[in-house]
């Protein structure tokens, strides 16, 4: 568990940095960079919660709203100890640029409480979440902010947000949350979204560098639910999953592991260590295996500049957010390393929770094989912009990814005009 509390540090920094890149190659009008460079609304809340042994906890919770131009602010809920109010902030700055390259009337927020979910009961977990969702319910709701899960939530915690939510109100809100249990609305599908997601564009991108899915050697870090789901579904499309990992460390097998064998010993012993079907393997050996595909699925800045020149994929597909440094970003590209970025490549989970808040406004569901095969058409024709906006510009998939999502807010923001 020790490789977890290296927190990454630069994350806003990194953020910015793209959104100043991408001002300088569309052009952006000044005051429209301004007003993206810094988020809407941060709001910081203590969390008083009673523990089992009888103890008050003061949890701090952080709820960031970057921009709403382009409709409610839509985010993940963090629970973690490396959890900052700069953080947060980048990751609803890249939940704004994700909604937008996707085309989802949508801006971008996000969440987290600094905490260390792993050492927590379930009743402490709900007391906290219960506490931290009434501190938010003045800014949350289906037109303004729809939290959704992140690292360490999931549709439980869901459940307790819409319902703590709901109490205050006085009625039921299920389009106050996605990623909730089916029983309260959640969307078919919605579980495997991103991984899922990620397939597609993993998908389009082998087609587009003339590498068969067949066989491909995908690398995975991180067998979370994205990581995992990821993993399930890309070996569904004859893709050998030859290595995968998460905080306890990583498993190989250069003839492929088996994942759904995993996936079940995972369900029962929550960590992969102690699986055998493959040999043990370090994070950071991981991630420089040869390879077709590696596809970081856990947390930020794990691709550095100490890693980046020894990474031997022939595509890095981002399933976690910001696990490139911007450096080894350039890095990467420089060594002719297709990239495809997190806010084009893992925004099949906000996709499914754009379907499940739309379900849910309307109380009208739908089946998975259409939640599905929306999902492929928005990833499909997102990624197919994305690439032909890289070639127009001559430029890289993330430069490409930020110029579309930019460009689509700016040109909400100039519609609107600045209030007042
Ligand atoms: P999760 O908590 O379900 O899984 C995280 C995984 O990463 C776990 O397997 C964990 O053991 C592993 N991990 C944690 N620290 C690690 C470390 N230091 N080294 C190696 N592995 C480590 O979280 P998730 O929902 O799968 O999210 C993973 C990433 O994907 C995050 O960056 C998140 O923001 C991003 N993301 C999630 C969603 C979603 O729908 N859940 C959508 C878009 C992006």
């Amino acid at each position: 568990m020790a490789a977890d509390l290296t927190c990454p540090t630069n994350v806003l920094e990194s953020a910015l940095q793209q959104l100043d890149d991408a001002a300088a190659l569309v052009d952006l009008h000044p005051d429209v960079h301004a007003k993206l460079r810094k988020p809407r609304r941060t709001l910081t809340v203590s969390i008083p919660t009673r523990m089992d042994d009888g103890r008050l906890e003061v949890f701090t919770g952080i709820r960031v709203q970057h921009n709403m131009d382009r409709g409610p602010c839509k985010g993940g809920m963090r629970y973690h100890p490396c959890v900052t109010v700069d953080e947060v902030t980048a990751l609803a700055m890249w939940m704004t640029w994700k909604c937008a390259v996707v085309n989802i009337p949508y801006g971008g927020g996000k969440g987290g409480v600094i905490c260390e979910p792993m050492q927590m009961s379930e009743r402490e977990l709900e007391n906290m979440t219960r506490r931290f969702a009434s501190e938010l319910v003045e800014i949350i709701g289906p037109e303004q902010d729809i939290p959704a899960p992140d690292v360490n939530t999931d549709e439980r915690v869901m459940g307790w947000l819409m319902d703590t939510y709901s109490m205050q109100k006085g009625y039921s809100v299920p389009a106050v949350v996605t990623g909730k249990p089916i029983a309260i609305g959640g969307s078919l599908g919605r579980a495997k979204a991103t991984g899922r997601g990620i397939v597609f564009v993993t998908r389009e991108a082998l087609r587009t560098r003339g590498i068969p899915v067949e066989g491909a050697r995908v690398v995975v870090q991180g067998f979370g639910k994205v990581g995992g789901a990821f993993a399930e579904l890309v070996e569904e499309l004859g893709a050998k999953v030859i290595a995968v990992s998460d905080v306890t460390g990583g498993l190989f097998n250069a003839n492929g592991l088996p994942i759904g064998e995993l996936s079940a010993y995972t369900k029962q012993n929550r960590f992969i260590e102690g699986f055998e079907g493959g040999e043990p393997i370090t994070n950071e050996e991981l991630l420089t295996l040869e390879c077709e595909v590696l596809v970081p699925a856990a947390l930020e800045n794990v691709l550095t500049v100490a890693n980046a020149p020894h990474v031997s994929a022939k595509l890095v597909v981002e399933g976690a957010n910001g696990p490139t440094t911007p450096e080894a970003g350039r890095i990467l590209i420089d060594r002719g390393i297709f990239l495809v970025p997190d806010i084009l490549a893992n925004a099949g989970g906000v996709t499914v929770s754009y379907f499940e808040w739309c379900q849910g406004l309307q109380m009208l569901f739908w089946t998975e094989e259409e939640v599905n095969r929306r999902l492929e058409d928005v990833m499909v024709r997102a990624y197919h912009e994305v690439h032909g906006r890289s070639c127009d510009l001559q430029t890289d998939m993330r430069n490409a990814a930020m110029a579309v999502a930019v460009e689509r807010v700016a040109e909400a923001i100039m519609a609107r005009g600045i209030y007042p």
